[in-house]
């Protein structure tokens, strides 16, 4: 059988847009997943679809950005908090949510955003091979043989590497990662609204809430409900906040025992700011997109969204690797691709380590800093502004990664 010109390896949110990005250009794709079609996949995890990552998903999939952005919510307010003083609010104009208009994210559980991506692969041909876990991708000259659990093989000219945190295809290339992993974490919950008595459509962060012994908390709407994000101190025990009769109790303490029978998924997540060495292999048949590339801490909503960038950079790069005249373009399409997404990657890790530096200050001036930004909050409007961005890290970069400001 002639080698597939493509096969995407992953079908969570970056696998299923490197797909359909590779439809767009006109080609064929398969997708192996290792897991079920039927598969339950847990808890909110990304929200936040960033207005790029709207656009690019509107480019390869005419109407997806508008379905995401039906199914989705905006929320008008921000609003910030420190201890129990208020020192940032601010609503959007309805000039930036018109309708029709890509509105400046919108907010969904991952598990709905990866349904409609599914829905919009299978309306647009692309083919899946479930329970089809890859074991080993070997790469030559002329293309890739990857080996699934079960001993099939299939060959392919390029493969996209899109499966993860733990991506075989990236071990297979003995490509490693690099940068730091905090041994703090933070409790993600995500609870159901109360229909009858719903709170304020607003994204609220919290700096050392006091009735939480001063640690940080950040509550983000989605559609039917909002994820906290509870940031715990470097020697907090799981089982005393992630647990799910712990994580009850502050949750009561947070938005009131009402929500405290409406958990829906409690999960535990550690800092982790690490970048693959290589996006591609030697032979510049491998392209590695998403987190098999890269993990960053949520805050910032850098994951999901600079995954999607990276697919449809793959994507474009395989697209042109097919057709290119000499094999020095073939290499070249691929190499600028992993340079830029590399790049990208980079920017985001270091835009992450910023955020992470003033939510965990390690140096008493941070802390102190922050302390009398709050104090001059209601006299001086750039300090409440200060507090109000700094958990995000940096909002722009290089093209492609532009950060979202919850
Ligand atoms: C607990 C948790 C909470 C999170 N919270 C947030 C958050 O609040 N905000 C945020 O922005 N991001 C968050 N994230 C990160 C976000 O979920 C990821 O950025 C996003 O899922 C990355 O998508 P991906 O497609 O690269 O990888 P994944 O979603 O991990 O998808 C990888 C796919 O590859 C498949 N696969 C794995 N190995 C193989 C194999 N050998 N062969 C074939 N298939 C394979 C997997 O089954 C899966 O379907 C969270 C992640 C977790 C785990």
């Amino acid at each position: 059988m002639s080698p597939s010109p493509v096969l995407v390896v992953g079908a969570g949110p970056v696998g299923l847009t490197a797909a359909l990005a590779l439809r767009s250009h006109g080609l064929p794709v398969t997708v192996l997943e290792a897991e079920p079609a039927d598969r339950i996949r847990p808890g909110s995890r990304a929200l936040f679809v960033h207005r790029e990552s709207l656009q690019l998903l509107g480019r390869i999939s005419p109407g997806l950005d508008r379905t995401l952005i039906e199914n989705g919510v905006i929320w008008p307010t921000r609003r910030t908090v420190y201890r129990s003083r208020e020192v940032f609010a601010r609503s959007y104009s309805p000039q930036a949510l018109r309708p029709g208009a890509t509105p400046p994210f919108t907010s969904l559980r991952q598990i709905e955003t990866e349904r409609h991506l599914l829905a919009a692969c299978r309306a647009a041909g692309v083919e899946f091979a479930w329970g089809s876990a890859v074991t080993e991708v070997a790469t030559d000259a002329a293309g890739v043989r990857i080996t699934t659990e079960d001993g099939t093989v299939h060959t392919a000219q390029y493969v996209i590497g899109a499966d993860g945190a733990r991506s075989q295809v990236r071990r297979s290339q003995r490509i490693a990662m690099t940068g730091e992993r905090s041994e703090a974490f933070h409790v993600v919950v995500d609870i159901a609204e109360d229909p009858d008595h719903p709170l304020p459509l607003e994204r609220v962060f919290v700096y050392e809430h006091p009735e939480l012994g001063g640690r940080s908390v950040m509550r983000v709407p989605f559609a039917g409900g909002f994820q906290l994000d509870l940031q715990c101190k470097d020697d907090d025990r799981p089982e005393d906040w992630a647990d799910e009769a712990a994580a009850r109790a502050w949750v009561t303490k947070v938005v009131g025992a009402r929500y405290a029978d409406r958990l829906l998924w409690v999960s535990r997540y550690h800092f982790l700011h690490v970048v693959a060495e290589q996006f591609t292999d030697p032979e510049r048949r491998v392209l590695l997109v998403g987190e098999a590339a890269h993990l960053f801490p949520p805050f910032g909503a850098r994951g999901m969204n600079s995954g999607i960038a990276d697919s449809v950079a793959a994507a474009e790069a395989v697209a042109q690797a097919l057709v290119a005249p000499e094999p020095a373009d073939r290499l070249a399409a691929v190499d600028a691709f992993a340079q830029a997404r590399k790049a990208a990657a980079q920017f985001n890790s270091e835009a992450a380590r910023t955020a992470l530096a003033h939510l965990r200050p390690r140096r008493r001036l941070t802390r102190l800093k922050q302390a009398a930004g709050a104090a001059l909050s209601p006299y001086l409007g750039s300090c409440g502004e200060w507090l109000e961005r700094a958990p995000y890290g940096p909002r722009t970069g290089v093209a492609g990664v532009t950060a979202g400001r919850y």
